[in-house]
């Protein structure tokens, strides 16, 4: 062990048994102190102090968990532990599952005013095999005019009008079925037209013809009404 004098500082190596509980009688040779020396006067090395230091922060270490461990009836502070963090971790990927459905939900419920504001989110929905624009069933037909020409002696009879979207959504156009009834109201004729427009935008409004050959016999009635098979 390694014993300084309290005057000079000078230290001195000495054997660890040397020296007994009651002390040592010392005289430094250099500058003639005399001193009774003890154990615990002994000078620590750096070795010694940092390994002293280790077992100081591993008691530290010690004492934290066991702290906690004064709220705990039973069992291991360290696996209860474990279990609150499991259940906060539960807790919060319910939370995420429960925001990607609401927002799921928000886009299904809201899809054809998230494309009326956002024309590009059709393409998502489209993916996923969604209708997000409303097909053209509330579209409405017009200045109907039917005019009967010959063309190449052919008899035709043209229909025209005007399709109009009233709201404020965006409206698949879809096919216009023409059916001719005569007077008796004998279906004569029953024909699917598909239109050069397939989309009628909000308070958007258009022309349309259909041209049919032939529509014998003379008397007829037409009504108008959009395919709803298409
Ligand atoms: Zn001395």
């Amino acid at each position: 062990m390694l014993i300084k004098c309290p005057k000079c500082e000078t230290i001195y190596q000495i054997g660890d048994d040397v020296i007994s509980k009651s002390g040592l009688k010392m005289h430094c040779q250099k500058c003639d102190e005399v001193f009774k020396a003890y154990q615990q006067d002994a000078l620590k090395l750096p070795e010694e102090e940092a390994l002293e230091k280790q077992n100081v922060a591993k008691m530290f270490e010690k004492v934290i968990p066991a702290a906690s461990d004064l709220f705990a009836p039973q069992g291991s502070p360290k696996v209860r532990v474990m279990h609150v963090t499991q259940y906060k971790n539960t807790i919060n990927y319910f939370l995420v599952l429960m925001l990607l459905a609401l927002m799921a939900a928000l886009l299904y419920a809201l899809r054809f005013d998230v494309v009326r504001y956002a024309p590009v989110m059709e393409k998502f929905y489209q993916k996923w095999g969604i209708e997000s624009v409303y097909n053209g069933t509330a579209l409405e037909i017009s200045n109907i005019d039917v005019s009967e020409l010959t063309q190449d002696n052919v008899s035709k009879i043209k229909i025209s009008g005007i399709i109009k979207n009233p709201s404020k959504y965006a409206m698949n156009v879809p096919p216009l079925k023409i059916v001719i009834y005569d007077t008796s109201g004998q279906k004569l004729l029953d024909t699917t037209h598909y239109l050069a427009q397939k989309r009628a935008g909000a308070y958007y409004q258009f022309g349309f013809e259909a041209i049919m050959t032939n529509p014998t016999p003379k008397q007829k009635n037409i009504k108008i009404n959009f395919a709803n098979d298409e």
